[in-house]
């Protein structure tokens, strides 16, 4: 029965047995830190430890759907279903819901995401005749949020000597009073921020220590993987859950620690074994993932970090080649040096796109490597950049959506009180923010009753104020009965936003038509999906739950095609590839110019650069450029310092003559594209992040688009296809399933409406598919 543990050396073994009390494993990367948690997990449900009962908490979502994929093989998917597993914000959220009235909120309070709570916070400095360029609402957000990481409420703000010094001398003395509207603003929005979902669930286990008990009871064994980012609040929730029966295990590397700037505390890793004074320490030293090369070359480069705890690292697979260092005359070049690898690679060594990642340290810089693998027409994805759901016509949508859920959203209100045009304009809405403002309450509160809340208007925008109030109204009893796709489909069309965008067939219209398609697409896949998992209504609110805590990651699965992968170094954390490009290795950009002012912030930087590195299984490129556009205009750029941490042993040097083009010819290029850039680039969009390349995993973005598009069909939902019968399906059939691509039928069971199969597919894992929604075709 537990024929995996074979599958693991020693000291991996020795930890995936201890369960006996808290413990830590601290490890190198590709050490084998999360297959311990996956193979630990395995091992309780096959020792008496209910689904339920299990609580791992990963870094992304996609993480957690992996590890359940792979635990499934090993104990059964309909064991590995029920377990618990999630990023701290989704699940913690998940239990916010169950218990919201405990807090004073609704269970289908809004999440704002950083856009939302970014333009919150501009009302505020504006209603408090603050002025922007002093309270800078970037900033003013970044501090909001670092003190509820930190777990201080807005009353303990105020009274915190130290922290009102600190902004006296920041120049922005009154944060702690633009923190306390805002939290304020918040609740009576019934919203929570990205922060508040750590925050508050720490207060509901504080408070209410009866519900604290009843998780505490639930969860009887809690796994954290990437523990040395977890931040304050994180580490306190997990001590509130574990405190009695200190059933813990958390998995980190202190050398990957590169999330500090997001309040990420490396010390909750450190004081580990003093929090809970009897968690035994497991190390282990072996990486499976990288060539010895590789391995050896991050090891040297760590080295140069003052603090960090020593390891032993080392790799029993192959020497493997030298790390190639790539120096290009620009930007551009750079770009094509690294595509003209891939492509070699891919025709000479038979590695297929999605064996290839390029990886740097800010969305801006995707740009020059995209318009290069187009050019080759070299498939690939990007994460990161302008999301999906930050798009204009995108977020308008899932403003009328968040209404209907929760009118009580003030972000949303905003958005689209006059959104089509419906004659409301910014005077009506002063009037109605001031009084909401006065009596404490939210916009919709003042909407359904303006004179009880002391607003004068005359007849003409009294009645216009009633037609939106009478639209909400009937979205909110809606959205209580339709589901999500229904639903969707009516609120486009009735909120006017279809008809607007329909008007013309210009090409920016065009483009918010298919994103709007995309997005009602995205919707039916969500409801086809839950429907196959067995819960036939599919309401609104399951369907923004969903998508408010979307990662970076989280992406379509099934995608047939294999593509080449550009993201950030920061949304690669913990994943492999065998080929990885690491690029942009320059001076004030790798170091990021930020990170000049300290030697911690220095060392975080390189702890970036060793994640980069250690994401390699066979090759690993490293590359800059002699000259790169910034904000519109040529830099010279210098060779990153992080070039010399590298023990040159491990490194194959630039020779210009080898590398393509002759130096002369590419003096006359790089002179061509200096004289005509300048007015063809602007810096590129990169969507809400706090902080340019390091991007918020857990914002709610990066939607990948479902694979084809659909025209919006006008009828009702029974225009969709249904499934084939279960009649013709049995056990080791292929079938190829809409989203879920190739797969084996594994199992059927059940008859009638209830008959199920279970699929194991080529590149979605396995599925459960109630064959009564199921869409797919046997092979
Ligand atoms: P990171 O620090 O990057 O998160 P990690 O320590 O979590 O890395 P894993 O991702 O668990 O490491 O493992 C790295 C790779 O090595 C994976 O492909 C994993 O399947 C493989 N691996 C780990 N342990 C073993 C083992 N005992 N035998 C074979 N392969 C292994
Ligand atoms: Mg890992």
């Amino acid at each position: 029965m537990t024929d995996y543990l074979n599958e693991l050396n020693e000291s991996q073994r020795e930890a995936v047995l201890y369960n006996e009390g808290p413990s830590l494993v601290i490890a190198g990367a590709g050490s084998g830190k999360t297959r311990v948690l996956t193979y630990k997990i395995a091992y309780l449900l096959d020792n008496g430890y209910e689904p339920w009962s299990i609580l791992a908490l990963t870094f992304t979502n996609k993480a957690a759907r992996e590890m359940k994929e792979r635990i499934a093989r090993q104990v059964g998917q309909e064991r590995a279903r029920y377990l618990w597993m999630g990023t701290f914000h989704s699940i913690f959220s998940r239990i916010l819901r169950a218990e919201a009235e405990a807090l004073g909120f609704t269970p289908n309070f809004t999440i704002y995401d950083a856009t939302d709570s970014k333009s919150l916070v501009k009302t505020i400095i504006k209603e408090m005749n603050l002025d922007d360029k002093v309270y800078k609402p970037g900033m003013v957000q970044g501090r909001i949020s670092n003190a509820k990481n930190h777990l201080v409420l807005p009353e303990a703000y105020a009274a915190n000597a130290e922290l009102i010094e600190a902004d006296r001398a920041a120049k922005v003395p009154l944060l702690h009073e633009i923190y306390l509207r805002y939290w304020n603003r918040c609740r009576q929005s019934d919203a929570m921020d990205f922060d508040d979902l750590l925050l508050y669930t720490y207060l509901l286990f504080r408070t209410r220590p009866d519900i604290c008990d009843k998780y505490a009871a639930r969860f009887r064994y809690i796994l954290v993987d990437e523990y040395q980012d977890t931040n304050f609040a994180q580490h306190s929730i997990v001590l509130q859950l574990t405190q009695k029966h200190q059933f813990v295990c958390v998995v980190g590397d202190d050398a990957q620690s590169i999330y500090s700037f997001r309040g990420a505390n490396i010390d909750n890793i450190l004081n580990f074994t003093r929090t809970y004074k009897d968690a035994r320490l497991f190390k282990l030293e072996q990486n499976y993932r990288s060539t010895q090369t590789i391995v050896n070359a991050a090891n040297s480069l760590i080295a140069k970090n003052r603090d960090q705890i020593q390891k032993e690292v080392f790799s029993e697979k192959d020497k493997g080649e030298p790390i190639g260092v790539f120096a290009a005359y620009s930007d551009v070049e750079e770009g094509e040096i690294v595509t003209n690898k891939i492509a070699q690679l891919h025709a000479k060594s038979g590695y297929a796109y999605h064996d290839f990642a390029i990886l740097y340290r800010t969305n801006a810089q995707s740009r020059i490597f995209e318009e290069a693998l187009r050019k080759r027409s070299i498939p690939y994805r990007i994460y990161g950049g302008l999301s999906f759901y930050q798009r204009k016509e995108v977020k308008d949508v899932v403003a009328y959506f968040r209404l209907a859920v929760n009118p009580h959203d003030e972000e949303a209100f905003k958005r689209v009180i006059n959104y089509p045009a419906r004659g409301i304009g910014n005077t009506t809405l002063g009037k109605l923010t001031e009084a909401a403002g006065r009596c404490e309450v939210s916009l919709w509160k003042v909407l359904c009753e303006p004179l009880s809340y002391g607003v004068e208007l005359n007849k003409g925008t009294y009645t216009k104020l009633q037609g939106f109030r009478d639209l909400i109204s009937e979205f909110v009893t809606l959205a209580r009965e339709q589901d999500a796709y229904t639903l969707g489909m009516e609120l486009v069309k009735r909120s006017g936003i279809m008809a607007e965008i329909y008007q013309d067939r210009s090409p920016e219209n065009m483009s918010r038509q298919e994103n709007i398609e995309e997005l009602v697409n995205g919707m039916r896949d969500f409801c086809d999906g839950r429907q196959e998992e067995g819960s036939p209504h599919v309401l609104l609110s399951d369907y923004l739950s969903e998508i408010a805590l979307l990662t970076d990651q989280d992406e379509e699965q099934g995608e047939a095609q294999p593509k080449v992968t550009l993201m950030t170094i920061h949304s690669a954390k913990g994943l492999e590839f065998p080929n990885v490009f690491v690029v942009g290795l320059e001076e004030n950009l790798f170091p990021s110019p930020l990170s000049s002012a300290s030697y911690r912030a220095l060392e975080e930087e390189r702890r970036l650069f060793y994640v980069a590195v250690t994401r390699a299984e066979d090759h690993c490129y490293l590359s800059y450029a002699k000259s790169r556009f910034k904000y519109g205009k040529m830099e010279f750029c210098n060779p990153s310092r992080f070039l010399k941490d590298i023990d040159v042993r491990y490194l194959q040097v630039p020779q210009e003559e080898l590398m393509g083009t002759r130096i002369e010819e590419k003096a006359s290029r790089f002179r061509k594209e200096a004289s005509r850039a300048s007015y063809e680039r602007e810096p590129r969009e990169t969507g809400p992040s706090m902080f340019d390349g390091g991007p918020m995993p857990e914002e709610p973005h990066r939607f990948v688009p479902p694979r084809t598009l659909r025209r919006i069909p006008d009828a009702s939902p029974s225009a969709a296809p249904a499934g084939p019968s279960a009649g013709g399906l049995s056990a080791g059939m292929w079938i190829e399933h809409e989203r879920f691509g190739k797969g084996e039928v594994t199992r059927v069971e059940g008859n009638g409406d209830n008959c199920k199969a279970t699929v194991q597919f080529q590149h979605a894992g396995v599925k459960q598919l109630l064959l009564k929604f199921a869409r797919f075709k046997i092979i």
